[in-house]
């Protein structure tokens, strides 16, 4: 049975861009007769308050985008709020601990962003690897004179990770080189979006992701998790992201692209509409309500390049 899933992070009110995830992850389960679980992704408590995310569900019911699984109508993988689920996590990292995979690293983001460091192109640091030969003695000297709680990151092999994304094809990257040792958990104790997606993912059966290309090059260091539980990966689809008529990405800034503001003047079968539209399965921007385009949707439709929103579309 396919079970696909929504995985928002509420840190404001979702945008066309969350919308067209959470459309065709709910069409390419629906239409493999698979269920749909939604998961709230809050593990930054601050920036996602819980009243962001009863906004979110609000707006996703609205759209006619219902979950099988998740806040609400509950299910066996609960809670599915990512702030609740701290304990889980816990376990994995400790598997991970208990295979010598995860050290302590003291350097600070000041450090880490220094000039000199090399840049992945999604404009992340890559990891030089400054603490990852510490022994346990120079480890416990470093948390004593800086005073500091380390992070904690994962060792990552010398070798090729690869994968054949549904939609967009072939995708490989060898970690060490072009990531480095990536975080488990924060100096202050937040867990990473990496081991909690995967964990969460792997505990709630999923069995298709579907998310936007910017999180395309998170996948092999999801892989290499999942690999090291012991875990099933689910199927990849990532889609093109959907930008500003400006071409810039779609942000908070973007207030018409919010749905606070496309509430007031569209109703949630013109949105989805417009969005099928963009995506490629729908033939005109004609409003339709997501059962409907069950019928039309396929992956083979969607472009593969990012998809700009003509600015009156929406208007
Ligand atoms: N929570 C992430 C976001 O809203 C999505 C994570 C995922 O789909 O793996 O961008």
């Amino acid at each position: 049975m396919t079970v696909g899933r929504f995985a928002p992070s509420p840190s404001g009110r979702i945008h066309l861009g969350n919308m067209l995830c959470c459309l065709l992850a709910w069409l390419s389960a629906r239409q493999k007769e698979g269920r749909v679980v939604l998961r709230i992704e809050d593990l930054d408590t601050a920036r996602c308050p819980r009243r962001y995310a009863e906004q979110m569900e609000e707006d996703l019911r609205w759209l006619g985008l219902r979950w099988d699984e998740g806040p609400e109508v509950g299910g066996p993988g609960g809670p599915y709020y990512q702030s609740l689920r701290n304990d889980l996590y816990q376990a994995a990292l400790e598997r991970l601990q208990d295979r010598g995979l995860v050290y302590p690293c003291f350097c600070t983001r000041a450090e880490l962003h220094a000039s000199s460091a090399p840049h992945r192109e999604d404009g992340q640091v890559i990891y030089a690897g400054t603490c990852r030969a510490l022994s346990s003695a120079q480890a416990a000297e470093k948390a004593r004179k800086t005073g500091r709680s380390p992070a904690l990151r994962l060792r990552v092999p010398e070798e090729e990770i690869s994968f054949t994304d549904g939609h967009m094809g072939f995708y490989q990257e060898n970690l060490a080189r072009e990531c480095g040792d990536f975080l488990l958990r924060r100096s202050d104790g937040m867990f990473a979006y990496q081991l909690a997606v995967v964990v969460d993912d792997a505990a709630m059966g999923v069995t298709e992701v579907v998310r936007g290309a910017d999180l395309l090059s998170s996948t092999p260091r999801q892989l290499l998790l999942y690999h090291l539980l012991g875990l099933k990966p689910p199927a990849f689809y990532h889609f093109p992201l959907l930008l500003a008529a400006d071409g810039h990405r779609l942000s908070k800034r973007n207030a018409d692209a919010g749905l606070e503001s496309l509430r007031g003047h569209c109703t949630a079968e013109e949105i989805l509409g417009k969005l099928a539209y963009l995506a490629g399965f729908n033939p005109s921007a004609e409003p339709r309500d997501a059962e409907s385009l069950l019928q039309d949707f396929s992956w083979e439709k969607v472009p593969g390049e990012d998809i700009c929103i003509p600015p009156t579309l929406f208007s």
